[in-house]
This record gives structure tokens, sequence and C-alpha cells, in this order.
């Protein structure tokens, strides 16, 4: 294990929990955060149970991808670890993940209605519909099988009756993905009740997806 990138993932999981508080996309110890050290097996997740405001980054908890097994860390993991595994597993492109709790996506989620990309950025960061997956309680495999088949290869997917799951190449992608899909949720809602929305063609929302992986993702190796 390389100490130094590990700790380096556990600074970015930290950074991201705190935002993931601070813009109320979820209440209390609700949510969870994980990130996967590039060209490892370890996963850096937060911890179950603890207030935000008062994670360190000792309270973090190191999880190998192959076993699920701890491997460092003295608090007990996120009680949605076999979730975050799953994803990793499922996904090679992804090394973050976040799970919230936000409100008007957390609404679509109880509805089983997707939201659709009628907004540039969620079409960019979801690469289409914010899908519903099957809903199973929480905490069990089940979960993380479902999530994994509706997420498909997108950017997030909203777990039935409960909230949303968002992915990214960084943990802070993941963050902005879940921003945005709650964001994208609001516009929904508000623009339902004004009117009926005007969907963007699959066409555009293919081009702006593939803009956003492709130019966004070049600037960001530089
Ligand atoms: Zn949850």
């Amino acid at each position: 294990m390389n100490n130094i990138r590990v700790e380096q993932t556990k600074s970015e999981v930290l950074h991201a929990a705190k935002q993931m508080i601070r813009t109320g996309l979820v209440a209390a110890v609700w949510g969870n955060v994980s990130a996967r050290t590039p060209c490892t097996d370890v996963v850096v997740i937060t911890p179950s149970g603890v207030e935000y405001e008062t994670l360190t980054k000792e309270m973090l908890c190191i999880i190998d991808l192959n076993t699920g097994e701890m491997i460092d860390g003295t608090y007990k993991p996120s009680s949605e670890t076999p979730l975050h595994l799953a994803v990793y597993r499922a996904r090679d492109d992804v090394f973050g993940v976040m799970h919230t709790h936000s409100t008007y996506a957390s609404a679509f989620s109880c509805a089983r209605q997707e939201i659709p990309p009628l907004i540039e950025d969620l079409a960019q960061v979801c690469g289409g519909p914010v899908a519903v997956a099957d809903y199973a309680l929480p905490g069990t495999d089940e979960v993380g099988h479902n999530v994994v088949e509706a997420l498909g290869t997108k950017g997030a997917v909203l777990m039935a009756n409960h909230g949303v799951v968002g992915v990214g190449k960084t943990v802070s992608e993941a963050l902005r993905v879940c921003q945005i899909v709650e964001k994208g949720a609001q516009i929904c809602a508000i623009s339902k009740s004004i009117g009926e929305p005007v969907l963007l063609s699959d066409a555009d929302v293919t081009w702006l997806r593939e803009k956003y992986t492709t130019v966004y993702g070049q600037q960001k190796t530089k």
C-alpha cells in the first residue's frame, strides 16, 4: 500500500464528506462517501454513525476492495460499504462514490420516477436519465447489485425510497454529480409545476455527455 497516495485519498474523502453535509445533501450522520486510491485496490470510506462536522482523517476506514475486509482504521465502516465496493468492482473508471439523501432527488426515488436530463449539466454528469434502482433494504448486498444494474455506465442513479448514488473519476466529481442531480430534480419538479417540460433529444444528451467526458477529462489530466 502506497501510504502517501492513501493519505491523499483520505484528505479528498474528508473534504468531500464535509462539503456533502455543508451543502445540505444529507442531514446528521446519513449518507456516505468513498474513494479508491488510483492504481490500487484500496478504498477509503467514511465511518458509520459519525457526525460529519467532527469527522477527521484518522476516523476514516481503509478497505481491501478484493476481500471487503477493513485493513486500517479504528472506527466501524459505513453500513453501505458493500454498495460502494460493488460499484468499484463493476466500474474500473470510477474512483469516487457518494451516497446522499438529498430532498428532491429522494422525492423522485419515492415516486419511483427517473429524473430526466432536462438541464444540460445533468445530461453532462449523468449521461441520460437518472434511473431508479429496485428497492432493497439498506446495507444489504442486494442494494449494491440493484444499484450497479440500474447505474450501468452512467454517472448517477436513484435508490428506490432511499436516495442518490453519484460516481466519478474522483470523489470531488462524485460530489459534483450529487449536487447536479439534486439541482436537476428541483428543476424538473418546478418545471412540471409551471408547465410541460421539453426534453433534450437523445442526440443532444449524447453530445453533451461526450464533450463532458472527453474535453473536460483532458483538462483535468494536465
Ligand atoms: Zn442511505
